[in-house]
C-alpha cells in the first residue's frame, strides 16, 4: 500500500515526538511491504514566524489532498501575544473545519505496567482501564452564537444547537467503534434538562435498534463523571457531545498516568483523518530529549487502523509499545524506582527495535 501523509511537527516538543513516530512508521512500512510518503509542512507558531499566518492556504490545500494528517503540537509562550485571530491553535481549528473532522476518538488505556502512575487506587485499576471516548467535534455550544449584552445588566449567552444529522453521524462512528471492540456503548447526555440531549437520546436509541449486537446504555453526564473515577472498567465506548466530551476526555486522560501516553484521532465521514497526541507543545521540556513520544506513536498506529484499514500493522505498533514498557523502559514522566529512564530518542529506538 502507498499513502501520502502530510506531517505537521509544529512547535515545542512537536518535532522531537513526530520524528520518532515517523521512524516507527517507516519500520512498519518496511516490515509489511508498504510505502509512506511524507510531506512535512509548517503549522502553528513556526508558520507564523515564517509566513505570518498559522497555516498558509497552500499548506491547507496539501492537508485537503492528503491520505491522512499526522500532527505533533502547536503553540508556546512566544506566540501568546499575537493577534487572537492568528494564534497557532487557529490552524488546528481551520484544518478540522476544512477536512470536516466531526468525530474525535480518544482511547484511554492504562497499560498494566503503568498501574502505579495512575492516581486511582490499585483496587480500581486492577480491573483494567480500556475505553474510547467518541466526542462530537464541530457542533454544540462551542459553535453556537456567543454574545454579551450590556443592558439592563451585563448578560452573556452561549447557544447550544444540534441537528438530527449531526447526532446521527457521530452516533454511527460510535456504534461502529463499539462493533470493533467489546460491543458496549454508553451515550452520555443531560436529557433530564436539555432539549439537545433529548434529541441526542432519541436518535441514539433509533441507531441502537440498528446495532442489536451492541449493548447500549444512557448515562447523565454528572453520573458519567463520577463513574469514570469510581468504576472506569465498566466502560468500552462512550459517545457524547462536544462540551461534555471535552471535559470527560480530559478527566479520563488522568487515569492513564501521563498525558504523554494518550493518542487521538479526528475523523470525517471519509478515510482522511488528523492524528495527534492529546498534549500540547510542552515548551518547558522542548529540546531536552525527555518528552514521552508514546502518545504520538500510538496516534500513528490509530492512523494505520482508522484511515488505512491496516489493523494488523496498528496492533504490531501497540504490541511493540507494550513490550518496551514490559522491558522496564520509561521516559521521565512515567519513570518509577524499579524502571529504567530513557530519553525520547532512545524510547523511539526501543519501540522500533521491538517491532
Ligand atoms: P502541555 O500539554 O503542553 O503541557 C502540560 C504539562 O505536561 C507540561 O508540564 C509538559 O511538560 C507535560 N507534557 C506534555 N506532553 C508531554 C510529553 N509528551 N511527555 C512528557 N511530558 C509532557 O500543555 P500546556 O503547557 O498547557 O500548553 C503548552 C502549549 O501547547 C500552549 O501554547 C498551548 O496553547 C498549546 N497546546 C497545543 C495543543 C495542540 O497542539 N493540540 C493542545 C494543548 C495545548
Amino acid at each position: 500500500m502507498k499513502k501520502n501523509i502530510v506531517v505537521l511537527p509544529g512547535d515545542g516538543i512537536g518535532p522531537e515526538i513526530v520524528d520518532g513516530a515517523l521512524t516507527i512508521l517507516d519500520k512498519t512500512a518496511a516490515k509489511y511491504g508498504h510505502k509512506f510518503y511524507y510531506d512535512m509542512i509548517e503549522v502553528g507558531g513556526c508558520s507564523i514566524d515564517k509566513y505570518g499566518v498559522p497555516i498558509t492556504s497552500e499548506n491547507m490545500e496539501k492537508c485537503r489532498n492528503a491520505d491522512s494528517v499526522l500532527l505533533g503540537a502547536v503553540g508556546g509562550p512566544k506566540w501568546d501575544t499575537v493577534d487572537p485571530l492568528l494564534r497557532p491553535e487557529k490552524a488546528l481549528l481551520a484544518i478540522r473545519r476544512e477536512l470536516g473532522l466531526f468525530a474525535n476518538l480518544r482511547p484511554t488505556r492504562l497499560f498494566t505496567q503503568l498501574g502505579g502512575a495512575s492516581p486511582l487506587k490499585d483496587s480500581i485499576t486492577s480491573a483494567g482501564i480500556d475505553l474510547v471516548i467518541v466526542r462530537e467535534l464541530t457542533g454544540g455550544i462551542y459553535f453556537g452564537e456567543h454574545k454579551t449584552c450590556e443592558v439592563p445588566e451585563k448578560t452573556a449567552t452561549d447557544i447550544m444547537t444540534y441537528s438530527e444529522h449531526e447526532i446521527e453521524r457521530i452516533g454511527r462512528v460510535a456504534f461502529e467503534a463499539a462493533m470493533k471492540r467489546r460491543k458496549k456503548l454508553t451515550s452520555v447526555d443531560k436529557a433530564n434538562v436539555l432539549d439537545t440531549s433529548k434529541l441526542w437520546r432519541e436518535i441514539m436509541h433509533r441507531l441502537a435498534a440498528e446495532y442489536p449486537e451492541v449493548e447500549y446504555s444512557d448515562l447523565y453526564v454528572d453520573n458519567a463523571a463520577m463513574q469514570l473515577i469510581r468504576d472506569p472498567g465498566r466502560f468500552d465506548v462512550i459517545v457524547t457531545e462536544n462540551m461534555f466530551g471535552d471535559i470527560l476526555s480530559d478527566e479520563a486522560s488522568m487515569l492513564t498516568g501521563s498525558i504523554g501516553m494518550m493518542p487521538s484521532a479526528s475523523l470525517s465521514g471519509g478515510t482522511c483523518g488528523m492524528y495527534e497526541p492529546i498534549h500540547g507543545s510542552a515548551p518547558d521540556i522542548a529540546g531536552k530529549d525527555i518528552a514521552n513520544p508514546l502518545g504520538t506513536i500510538l496516534s500513528a498506529a490509530m492512523m494505520l487502523k482508522y484511515s488505512f484499514g491496516l489493523d494488523e500493522e496498528a496492533q504490531a505498533i501497540e504490541t511493540a509499545v507494550d513490550q518496551v514498557l514490559s522491558d522496564g523502559f520509561r521516559t521521565a514522566d512515567i519513570v518509577s524506582d524499579d524502571t529504567i529512564q530513557v530519553g525520547c530518542r532512545e524510547m523511539c529506538r526501543r519501540v522500533t527495535e521491538a517491532l
